[in-house]
């Protein structure tokens, strides 16, 4: 990978500053109804000017920008301290996926209303016996007639109280395949239209008090053969386009907002904001400067994690070890904030406190670091399974 930019990338960079520069959107409302409907109207802002789906191809309304103009858009958007548009899932994770598998039926009515923010996704992967073993699956789809039946509980299931679509992963073949060894087989992945009968969304309140996420009942949920995914049985090769786009798509955004809050931990350590200028103190500045080494480390990877997506078109395992050490390296960043805010970063409803709390969910969400190290023993450097 050059790291150089070629003219048209630098013009193209010098665009997008100058437009976040004029757009940038006010701040979020406190409350979490309000401020998901500020991402959406940011995302509906983004689209007017061709840049909610700036990766996506032209054929699917998106920009057909090339995969480093791509990483420039997010390295912008985190410089401008942007927030990302609200239907992160679908942009990132069931776009790609269906552009890869879909029916032409299914893009030409799914992609538009990601783009334009009118209808957001869920992921239902997870459920309460099967998260890292993902082939333990047991929610079970029964075919009658042209629809499919489906039972079961999805769990941690993110913006499911906003979605209109689920990308719906559930067991068509035996159900007693489930967390056997031949697990993979015999799962389907569905487009779940939430509105229908038999849809139940509980929402779950997390360590920070916001109910981010949610449990997802199915009780005898209908949903059409048409909306099957890549093929009846074909569900996990599905699931591993969503799963490596997710990794792959947000490394650059996730490793820009690193910069973004270490460069203001840096202001505060240095005196802004009243904090004495602790950076003097040997131990907060060696901290800092290991976060720096770690961000920028970060920063080279995510850049080189396009060589893979450009030799196989598809994002590889390497994206795990970015999401396994952006997790590790986010949750360090908000304790040694904590060391410099002191009591403020333990204040109820302080940003540095929720972002204390949220980042232990870091090395979960997206699959934990401990599965991302097996994939990147296993599929990366070709290390025996134990
Ligand atoms: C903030 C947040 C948002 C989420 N959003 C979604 C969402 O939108 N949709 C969705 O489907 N899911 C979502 N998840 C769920 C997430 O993907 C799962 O929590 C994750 O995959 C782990 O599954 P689990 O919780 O069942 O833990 P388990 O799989 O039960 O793991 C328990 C522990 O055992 C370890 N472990 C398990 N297997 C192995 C192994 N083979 N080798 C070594 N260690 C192992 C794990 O690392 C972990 O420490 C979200 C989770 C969080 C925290």
């Amino acid at each position: 990978m050059d790291l150089t930019f070629t003219p048209e990338q630098t013009a193209f960079q010098e665009e997008l500053r100058t437009w976040f520069a004029a757009n940038r959107p006010t701040d979020p409302p406190d409350d979490e109804d309000a401020a998901y409907q500020w991402r959406r109207q940011w995302q509906k802002t983004l689209h007017g000017a061709g840049l909610a789906g700036v990766h996506w191809p032209k054929e699917y309304g998106g920009r057909g920008a090339t995969l480093s103009e791509t990483a420039i858009f997010f390295e912008e958007l985190g410089r401008a301290g942007a927030p990302l548009p609200a239907d992160v899932l679908g942009l990132l994770l069931a776009g790609p996926t269906l552009m890869v598998w879909g029916s032409q039926e299914q893009k030409d009515r799914l992609l538009p209303t990601i783009l334009d923010a009118e209808e957001s996704w869920c992921q239902g992967f997870s459920e309460p016996d099967a998260g890292s073993d993902f082939g333990a699956v047991k929610t079970r789809a029964v075919k009658d007639g042209d629809d499919w039946v489906v039972t079961g509980q999805k769990v941690w299931t993110s913006g499911a109280q906003y979605a209109k679509w689920c990308m719906l992963v559930a067991r068509t073949g035996d159900p007693a395949e489930a967390g056997g060894p031949a697990k993979h087989k015999g799962l389907t992945y569905f487009v779940l239209d939430m509105e229908s009968p038999g849809v139940e969304v509980r929402p779950l309140v997390q360590i920070t008090g916001s109910p981010e996420f949610n449990e997802l009942f199915l009780d005898e949920v209908r949903i059409p053969d048409s909306a099957v995914v890549g093929g009846v049985g074909n569900g996990w090769k599905v699931a591993l386009t969503t799963l490596m786009n997710e990794r792959a798509g947000l490394a650059f955004f996730l490793q820009v907002r690193l910069r973004q809050q270490l460069d203001a931990l840096v202001d505060r350590a240095a005196g802004a904001g009243g904090t004495d200028g602790v950076i003097d103190d040997p131990v907060v500045a060696d901290k800092i400067a290991d976060l720096h080494l770690r961000t920028e480390a970060l920063r080279l990877l995510a850049w080189k994690g396009l060589t893979a997506i450009e030799r196989y078109g598809q994002p590889g395992p390497e994206g795990s070890l970015g999401k396994w050490l952006w997790s590790e390296t986010n949750q360090q960043l908000v304790e040694v904030a904590a060391d410099v805010f002191g009591s403020e970063a333990l204040i109820d409803g302080e940003p540095w406190a929720y972002e204390l709390l949220r980042a232990r969910g870091n090395s979960i969400e997206g699959g934990t670091t401990e599965i991302q190290k097996n994939i990147v023993a296993e599929r990366v450097l070709g290390l025996p399974r134990v």
